[in-house]
């Protein structure tokens, strides 16, 4: 089966982590630190916080921005569910705006109508969480605009972005917003088995962040609301979590890094190759906006339904050793969202696109011939008019 991503592992990411299994640390120790500032100064970032998953992350940045039960948080309804479950883990409510058709980013002009819309309502966003889907960052310093306009604040849910640029910034840099947060899931950019990371530029919101990471407790005399009893003495100032990385993952991801800028020219240069095979055959390739540089962390094209059956597109693939799938169903269409209430039809670029999608294999090592493979068995069937 030639999965659509999958880990890179070489021997120096083997070492790595043998090497912190042999020393005195293997929970959160000395290499966590040191994984977060290569991370901070690869963005261009001041702070920077590892965590066991970027669910963890999302949860911790909307707890940072205090979202709670009398806030609204808006994204786009093409992500994978932790971009909304952790607003509702806030008691927080959660609201889509469309995709853009193109790039299947959050809409800017669908955005701004609903922006207006509510303000009419008095019922803003407290954030947006703006998705950057397979890798393309979102339209930041439109929303940044529209962000100081509508006095709302935002999250990067960088989690396939990690590699990317964005006007000449790192994504992850938060020029264009509070908290940006990364995934290293196995099948992201680079992986720590688990793991994510929160990046900032704001102090306040890094302390926040640290101290929820780790139960609400501190040790930092300073930040402490009694005076110490003794030597042994910490203190619970908030409610937190036990969300840590350990030094092991740190250990990993800190040698994945080495080789990120590697492995987004592969991705893109995979890229480059469907492009070249898909083109004038049907099939809608990606499109990357000006002045971004995708990291292509997923390749998505959409198929001309009126030719081809979804369906069977993906059982011919499947059925053919491809691992192609849907990057995403739309969250609305959850069962569990679903109990929500949304209005399908207020979102007929999602609805469409969901209709079309189908995420292509793309990964570091994917060779030539494999890509060939998988774009033969998208345009094969198409002579043999055995679509239906
Ligand atoms: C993978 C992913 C997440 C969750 O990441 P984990 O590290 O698995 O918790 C969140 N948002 C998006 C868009 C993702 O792709």
């Amino acid at each position: 089966m030639i999965p659509y991503g999958r880990q890179h592992i070489d021997q120096s990411d083997i070492d790595a982590v043998i090497a912190v299994l042999k020393s005195d640390f293997i929970t959160q120790g000395p290499v966590v630190p040191q994984f977060e500032k290569a991370v901070s100064s690869y963005c261009g970032t001041t702070y920077a916080t590892a965590v066991n998953s970027a669910t963890s992350a999302l949860h911790l940045a909307c707890l940072a921005l205090e979202i709670n039960s009398n806030d609204v948080v808006w994204t786009s309804p093409i992500t994978f569910v932790a971009s909304t479950n952790c607003v509702l883990y806030c008691g927080a409510a959660i609201d889509f705006v469309d995709i853009d058709p193109d790039t299947y980013n959050i809409s800017i002009p669908a955005l701004k109508a609903k922006l207006q819309e509510a303000y009419t309502n008095g019922v803003l966003p407290k954030a947006v969480i703006a998705v950057h889907l397979a890798g393309q960052s979102c339209e930041m310093a439109e929303l940044k605009e529209l962000s100081l306009q509508y006095d709302f604040r935002i999250i990067e849910d960088a989690s396939h972005a990690l590699g990317g640029v964005y006007r000449g910034s790192q994504v992850g840099s938060c020029v264009h917003s509070d908290i940006t947060v990364f995934s290293f899931h196995p099948v992201k950019m680079i992986t720590t088995g688990e793991g994510g990371m929160l990046l900032t530029n704001n102090q306040s919101l890094a302390e926040k962040i640290e101290l929820l990471r780790s139960h609400g407790v501190t040790r930092d005399a300073k930040k402490m609301k009694q005076a110490p009893d003794g030597p042994w003495y910490y203190e619970q100032i908030d409610l937190g979590f036990n969300y840590r990385m350990t030094d092991f993952q740190a250990a990993l991801g800190l040698s994945q890094l080495k080789r990120l800028n590697q492995f987004v020219s592969a991705r893109q240069e995979i890229a480059n190759v469907y492009e070249a095979l898909l083109k004038n055959s049907g099939f809608k390739t990606p499109k990357v906006n000006e002045d971004i540089c995708s990291s292509f962390h997923l390749y998505i094209v959409r198929i001309d339904t009126s030719k081809l059956n979804h369906v069977s597109v993906f059982e011919r693939c499947r059925t053919r050793g491809i691992g192609v799938n849907l990057h995403y169903i739309p969250v609305y269409r959850h069962p569990y969202y679903r109990n929500l209430g949304f209005d399908f039809q207020k979102f007929p670029e999602s609805e469409s696109y969901y209709r079309e999608a189908i995420s292509l294999p793309i990964y570091p090592g994917l060779k030539k011939e494999q890509i060939e493979y998988v774009v033969d068995c998208l345009l094969s069937p198409m002579g043999h008019q055995t679509l239906f």
